[in-house]
């Protein structure tokens, strides 16, 4: 690009900093969806209103002190001389700050908050401040790690690339929050300065492979809001793989680079998180250049994930060990690692795949990470976190792992924090997953008390008033109001697991309502019309495939987007023997009520079940009709909201009950269910 032409795309990316969303895709030639911003929709009292509140008043201060305390801070500064501390952290850890900062700078896009704003300051001052005039910047790699930066081993596993990633996307979001280029100029000058000039696929420099993926899909960010395309060929580059670098099978697979990303044919044994942020990275690739190899590969890996890798909660990575992918079919519950930066990658990765796309089965896989094993990851008062979100849990077996210490899985730190604030930053950037525009109209995703005060892509403006008490209740009332009458489509989305719902426009149905679909309704829109959807709320029991070994006989719950568990407090006995002789009756109905001042609010489901006596012997013949049992029901509470009382036994996947003739559910039979009273889901 010629410096004049340069100039140009950056005066124009300029002028709309405050117009873009989570990602910006105003120019993505393969994007059919574009984001709508952070700043345009206010989430009103509802479901994460709640959370959101929590974030910003408890989690994200919080964190910031914990990031102070824990010497990460000092670390930038000890570089600029205005600390004299030693370091303190493992090798990522700069990306600690980074997310902090960028889902702060996602708050500041939502609301004023002088205190945050003041923070954010301090932070991108001390960021630069640490800054070498030739521009790199890692707060490990200096005094005795100096000839340690970009070899071959640290770039493999030494998260140098994986930092400067997030330090990118802290510095978009902080651009998209102030308007200021600066941190990007940081982002800049590291990578103009410091990586370009010797590394990249030219025999007169080394070779780059990014190790833990990240770096990509920030690249491709950043060729979007500066208009350089230096930074998404860097991406591509990145994305093939350097045949100068040999790695061993074992790296090509866990590592998640270093060959061509359009070879890949799964995720088995790779590292969960690292997987799919390559995949994010790679969909951002395909937004920007369309190649439909990306695009085969991408959906590819998207149905192995969706068919053989991921949890009903929308977790990923069944091995503790490696952080990975196990074999197919292979989610084991209690020793399931489903970490929260794994289900959030889902997350971030569905999202590209919908604006590629409009395909509802992404925002399907979206929402279901989204309530379930992202949402777990913050306790309820927002101060601690999981590291691991497993399916089953044992007081009495939890061993701990690397990250996280024994009998502990919520924690307010961790030495490897990298949950904690992309926890965070992911709910503040909430609202911008909410709606998209196209060419056609707009797209409504997720459903949430909430206004939305945006435009068409016709330049009409347009607000959204949601009202519901969703995910409670599946009744959805939207008014919608364009500034001038326009014929336009609006696409409501239909969730795939939602077997039986109606959508109304003006009070007369709309044809051609079908589960994990768009249902688009083009007419001429005019000031208060009004949407309303009604959504299937009955409590579903779910059994997984066959395949899955560890869910053999065994149910789990489902109502609307929220995946259900069985946990100690709830039941009448709560030890770990009786816990495991609990078993669900087949014929037995499902009935919802909402609890107000149960955790924060919730829909608490009961079913009936059979509590067995547990025998003495460890093995014992079985013989027909000798197995004692007495009646019984369990409740069943949110698997988000575990782990926020008395540590007891929990469970996703419940053992059904046998005695009552049939060993089998029948795939897709109805189950039975008590409706839920319109007006039980109030806050
Ligand atoms: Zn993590």
């Amino acid at each position: 690009m010629s410096g004049a032409m340069a100039q140009t795309a950056t005066s124009a990316a300029s002028e709309n900093w405050r117009d873009q969303g989570v990602l910006d895709l105003s120019k993505s030639p393969y994007a059919r969806l574009r984001s709508v911003p952070v700043h345009a929709v206010s989430l009103q009292d509802g479901f994460w209103s709640r959370r959101r509140r929590t974030n910003v008043d408890d989690s994200i201060p919080t964190m910031r002190l914990a990031l102070e305390e824990h010497g990460r801070m000092d670390n930038f500064r000890r570089l600029s001389g205005r600390s004299q501390a030693a370091r303190r952290g493992r090798i990522a850890s700069d990306s600690d700050v980074y997310k902090w900062l960028e889902g702060a700078c996602f708050v500041l896009q939502s609301q004023e908050n002088p205190d945050l704003r003041g923070q954010v300051e301090e932070i991108v001052t001390i960021i630069k401040g640490a800054q070498e005039p030739g521009g790199y910047l890692n707060t490990y790699y200096v005094d005795d790690h100096i000839a340690e930066r970009m070899t071959p081993v640290a770039q493999e596993t030494g998260h140098e690339l994986y930092c400067m990633g997030h330090m990118l996307q802290g510095a978009i979001a902080y651009y998209r929050t102030t308007g200021s280029r600066e941190l990007i100029g940081v982002g800049q000058s590291f990578l103009d300065k410091f990586l370009i000039p010797a590394y990249g696929p030219e025999n007169t420099k080394r070779p780059i492979v990014s190790g833990h993926p990240e770096i990509e899909m920030s690249l491709v960010e950043l060729y979007r809001t500066t208009g350089e395309r230096r930074y998404l060929d860097l991406a591509g580059y990145i994305l093939q793989g350097d045949p100068r670098i040999t790695m061993t099978p074992e790296q090509i697979s866990n590592l998640y680079c270093g060959i061509p990303f359009t070879t890949r044919t799964q995720l088995e044994g790779a590292h969960a998180v690292r997987a799919l942020y390559a995949c994010c990275g790679a969909t951002d690739y395909y937004l920007e250049t369309g190649d439909p190899a990306y695009l085969k590969t991408l959906e590819l890996l998207s149905a192995d994930l969706h068919d053989r890798q991921m949890y009903i909660t929308g977790g990923v990575g069944a091995h503790s060990q490696g952080e990975s992918f196990g074999d197919d079919y292979e989610l084991p519950n209690a020793r399931a690692y489903c970490e929260s930066c794994g289900a959030i990658a889902s997350m971030m990765w569905n999202w590209r795949l919908l604006a590629a796309t409009g395909d509802a089965r992404f925002t399907d896989m979206m929402e279901r990470a989204l309530y379930n094993g992202v949402n777990s990851g913050m306790s309820l008062d927002g101060k601690t976190y999981c590291y691991r979100n497993p399916l089953a849990y044992d007081p009495s077996w939890d061993t701990g792992d690397r990250h996280t210490p024994k009998g502990q899985l919520r924690n307010a730190w961790y030495d490897t924090t990298c949950c904690p604030p992309n926890l965070e930053r992911t709910f503040a950037s909430l609202p911008g997953y909410f709606y998209s525009t196209s060419k056609e109209g707009l797209y409504i995703h997720l459903y949430d008390n909430s206004d939305l005060n945006w435009r068409l892509e016709s330049g009409n403006s347009i607000r959204l008033r949601q009202t519901t008490r969703y995910p409670w209740n599946g009744d959805i009332r939207i008014a919608v109001t364009p500034a001038t009458p326009e014929v336009f489509t609006v696409f409501v989305r239909i969730p795939g697991w939602s077997g039986n719902s109606s959508v109304k426009v003006n009070g007369v149905p709309v044809k051609g309502v079908r589960a994990g679909t768009y249902l688009p309704i083009a007419r001429q829109w005019s000031a208060n019309d009004v949407i309303e959807i009604g959504l299937d709320m009955k409590p579903q029991m779910i059994r997984a495939n066959q395949a899955v070994a560890e869910d053999t006989g065994r149910v789990a719950f489902q109502r609307g987007p929220v995946v259900y568990c069985m946990e100690g407090p709830d039941q009448t006995r709560q030890d770990s023997k009786s816990m495991a002789a609990y078993s669900i009756r087949e014929s037995g109905e499902t009935t919802s009520r909402f609890e107000a001042d149960l955790l924060d609010g919730v829909v608490v489901l009961t079913h009936s079940a059979d509590l067995h006596e547990p025998g003495e012997s460890l093995y014992e013949r079985a013989l027909p009709g000798e197995d004692v049992a007495s009646s019984t029901s369990v409740e069943l509470m949110p698997y988000y909201s575990w782990a926020n009382r008395a540590k007891l036994p929990m469970q996703v996947w419940i053992p059904l009950d046998h005695s009552n003739g049939s060993r089998s559910v029948a795939r897709g039979s109805e189950p039975t269910a008590e409706p839920l009273p319109s007006n039980s889901a109030g806050e």
